[in-house]
């Protein structure tokens, strides 16, 4: 099955916006045309109307980096998925950072997931392993744990609206990636084998999926060569225009 490939770039806590708007600016110019490749920006929430309007009339969708469960109510500080609906298209969801500092669980992950496909946002799934956890050899057990926590009675036909990121722990913002060839073996026999134990191998055949973890421009071709890659969730070499650039580029070369 022919999956079209999906880069997001995560910005993280980074940047005013008008500094997002500048940055969103320039990919607009270089990428916001290009066919045959799905590219996300994921600024924080206070940017994404800047970059809304960098990107409006392009090809170029927009995601935000987390959501809270519930559609409004009592929850200081938080966004829901219902207000976001008209900002954007896409929001990252269990992104290891948020389960390391913000106490996110499998359980809050997976009532994220449902309230992103209620409002019709594509929810892009982030599993992946801790060092300890790829040190003691757990990261078959790990990651197929949290799929089944991440898909917890997600119906076949919101299941195909998700897309995974594979983003093994010691590859966040270490400069360490992982190897295309293990990266895709996580992904082909726990991923999307696991999509495939829950929905059958025509759905999980459809489910984009991700690597994620120390991505530049340099190592994505490794990883688009690799059959169960569908893309990459950038995160440092998102912030730099010349850098993300590059990356969709040759993303676009590999699966074109
Ligand atoms: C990320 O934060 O999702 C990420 C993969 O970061 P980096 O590319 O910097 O490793």
């Amino acid at each position: 099955m022919k999956r079209t490939p999906v880069i997001a770039g995560n910005w993280k806590m980074n940047k005013t916006p008008a500094e997002a708007a500048d940055l969103a600016v320039a990919l607009a110019r270089s990428l916001g045309g290009l066919t045959g490749v799905e590219v996300v920006l994921c600024p924080p929430f206070v940017s994404l109307p800047a970059v809304g309007a960098a990107v409006k009339s392009t090809r170029i969708a927009l995601g935000a980096q987390n959501i809270h469960w519930e559609k409004s109510g009592a929850f200081t500080g938080e966004v829901s998925a219902p207000m976001l609906a008209g900002l954007c298209s896409h929001v990252i969801i269990g992104h290891s950072e948020r389960r390391q500092y913000f106490g996110e669980t499998d359980a809050s992950v997976n009532k994220k997931v449902k309230a992103a496909l209620a409002s019709g946002l594509t929810p892009i799934i982030c599993v992946g392993e801790l060092p300890a956890e790829y040190e003691a050899e757990q990261t078959g057990v790990v990651v197929s744990w949290q799929m089944r926590g991440a898909y917890a009675d997600l119906a076949a036909e919101e299941a195909a609206r998700t897309v995974v990121a594979y983003e093994p722990v010691w590859a966040i913002g270490t400069g360490k990636a992982a190897t295309g060839a293990g990266a895709n073996a996580v992904i082909g026999l726990h991923i999307r084998g696991m999509l495939a134990d829950l929905y059958g191998s025509a759905l999980a055949d459809g489910v984009r999926i991700q690597y994620g973890g120390s991505v530049t421009p340099a190592n994505i071709a490794e990883f688009m060569s690799q059959p169960d890659i569908d893309g990459a969730l950038v995160g440092g070499a998102s912030l730099k225009a010349p850098d993300f650039e590059a990356i969709v580029q040759a993303v676009f070369k590999a699966k074109s």
